[in-house]
């Protein structure tokens, strides 16, 4: 008997996930096993014993059987990783996933040496700032609050740099008022922005359901949303097309796709609404950007001009050594390329040397960014070492706080508009996050993994699915299998996002009629109250118990 237990053999019990499984519900119809993506599980035969008596004197006997079972795999290669795809299609409800508290599988997912590599979020489920502020400063008599319903808002964020007064190249000649030097372009656009997911790390059509509420919320409800395409290229048609124009254009350190966006430049008939230089991204900041090769799908390689292999962004822009120099130079690449009409912004990873560099980019007297993005640590990813994701990266609200101060304190507020993203809106709260963000000094919020939950993402930050890097997304979401992608209903994903968006917009008027204020509350953190005292002196807003 000693020699059948292996101790260090793996079991259920040691995975996060047990699939319980009902043997007397289930038909055998072998949907769960079709639908798992991860090959969790397989049809087994399993032998029954039973003790029988089929005479008139009671003569028990022995008597074995077989039935077919539904099995789960316990190894870390075809692990279970709760997605729910099993209980979802299982007619009789006969099996679902169950989380195990025992699990010891981070001790076990080591094979050769290699560090744990995972898609979506990070799971060490962060408590948010966000929710310990509360909008306390509510307009009452003296200052009647408005009413969100019937009054007119002003809902625009700038998006290219705002010149001061003293900046504006403007000089009185014989008594004339003339213009002398260029005038950065600004583009006044909505206070959310659909942040940068690429195609390759989404799905086709999940970037295309993405498009198509962006191109409905502005052409049919005149909201002017702006989506950001990611560092990987778009799909030419989209180029040439008119609805170029809601389209952020982004380059990152890989440089993928570029190539065919500047292929397509003498065909474009609209300018981009702007371009964006990410320098690091929040939830895994200093680690590069990395597509695995099982996602690299023929039209993947297409679109960025690359062989089936993982492609790297390097974890900086290689052979320059700041921030501040190589925004220049892209800089006057892209102005080059697009004559002074387009907006340049750059995304850096929210960290504890951000402010230096928004500081620097203020005082920079050539006006040249025209945005800065700062990204938290609970942005989503498409793939990242545990380890960074869990435990590189700075939350984002005093890092806005922090950079809209150092510009008060410049007399340079609003000159290089600041948005913040990283895990805002990632409770289904987009609305109040965003309000929270602008009152603490953005003058916008950039927002990713809501997106892809209203698309239809399962996973969340308790670690349920987050297979987002292995291109077998059971949603059809962050996968190029032709297969899996069928899942996702293109138009009715589009509609959750366009009805999310009218919901958020209707939120975000009864948040600001209550405090008075007809155009985005920008730096007004005196309507802001916090319950933790620490954040509250942190952010230098009231503390209310
Ligand atoms: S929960 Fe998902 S991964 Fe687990 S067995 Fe069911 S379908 Fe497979
Ligand atoms: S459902 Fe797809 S997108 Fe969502 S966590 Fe799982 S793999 Fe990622």
């Amino acid at each position: 008997m000693e020699a059948n237990i292996k101790i260090n053999d793996i079991t259920e019990n040691d995975l996060n996930w047990k699939v319980e499984y009902d043997n007397t519900r289930c038909t055998r119809c072998g949907r769960c096993i079709s639908t798992c993506t991860f090959h969790a599980l397989e049809m087994k035969v399993e032998r029954r014993a039973y003790t029988v008596s089929d005479t008139k004197v009671p003569a028990p006997k022995r008597v074995f059987s077989t039935i077919p079972v539904v099995k789960q795999i316990a190894t870390i290669k075809q692990k279970c990783v709760g997605c729910g795809m099993c209980e979802k299609v299982c007619p009789n409800q006969a099996i679902k996933p169950v989380r195990n508290i025992d699990t010891r599988e981070n001790l076990l997912n080591h094979e050769l040496g290699s560090p744990i590599k995972r898609g979506g979020r990070t799971n060490l489920s962060i408590e948010r700032t966000l929710d310990r502020i509360k909008v306390g400063r509510i307009s009452q008599m003296t200052d009647p609050s408005l009413d969100a319903q019937r009054h007119t808002f002003d809902m625009l964020s700038p998006f290219g740099r705002v010149l001061g007064p003293e900046e504006l190249p403007f000089k009185i000649e014989n008594d004339e008022l003339k213009i002398k030097g260029s005038i950065p372009p600004v583009h006044w656009i909505y206070p959310i922005i659909f942040a940068d997911m690429s195609i390759g790390a989404l799905s086709t059509r999940a970037w295309e359901a993405i498009c198509i509420a962006t191109a409905i919320l502005n052409e049919k409800y005149n909201m002017p949303v702006r989506m950001c395409s990611g560092e990987g290229g778009m799909p030419i048609k989209l180029m040439q097309s008119k609805y170029l124009k809601y389209m952020i254009l982004q380059i990152a350190s890989g440089h993928f796709g570029w190539n065919r966006i500047i292929k397509a430049m003498p065909q474009m008939t609209e300018d981009p609404a702007g371009i964006l230089i990410k320098i690091g991204q929040g939830a895994k900041p200093g680690d590069g950007g990395l597509l695995m090769a099982a996602k690299v799908a023929r039209h993947i390689q297409e679109i960025r001009g690359v062989p089936r292999s993982d492609l790297l962004s390097p974890p900086n822009h290689q052979g320059l050594y700041s921030i501040e120099e190589s925004v220049q130079k892209m800089f006057l690449s892209f102005n080059a390329a697009f004559q002074f009409r387009v907006p340049v912004a750059i995304k850096v990873a929210a960290s504890s040397s951000s402010v230096s560099v928004y500081n620097n980019l203020l005082r920079d007297p050539y006006h040249i960014v025209g945005g800065f993005f700062l990204d938290g640590i609970q942005g989503g990813t498409g793939a990242a070492h545990e380890v960074s994701l869990d435990h590189t990266g700075h939350p984002v609200v005093s890092k806005v706080r922090d950079a809209y101060i150092a510009a008060v304190n410049q007399g340079k507020q609003g000159r290089i508009p600041l948005w913040g993203g990283g895990g805002v809106g990632l409770t289904g709260t987009m609305a109040a996050d965003a309000f929270k963000m602008i009152c603490l000094g953005a003058n916008g919020v950039f927002t990713g993994k809501i997106l892809i939950q209203l698309l239809g993402c399962i996973g969340n930050e308790n670690g349920r699915c987050n297979q987002c890097n292995t291109g077998l997304c059971p949603t059809g979401v962050t996968t190029q299998d032709y297969r899996l992608v069928q899942r996702l209903d293109i138009d009715k994903a589009a509609e959750t996002l366009v009805n999310y968006m009218l919901s958020v917009d209707t939120e975000f008027r009864k948040l600001m009629a209550p405090i008075g204020n007809s155009s985005l509350p920008v730096g007004r953190s005196d309507a802001l109250v916090s319950v933790d005292k620490g954040i509250a002196d942190k952010l230098q807003i009231p503390y209310a118990c």
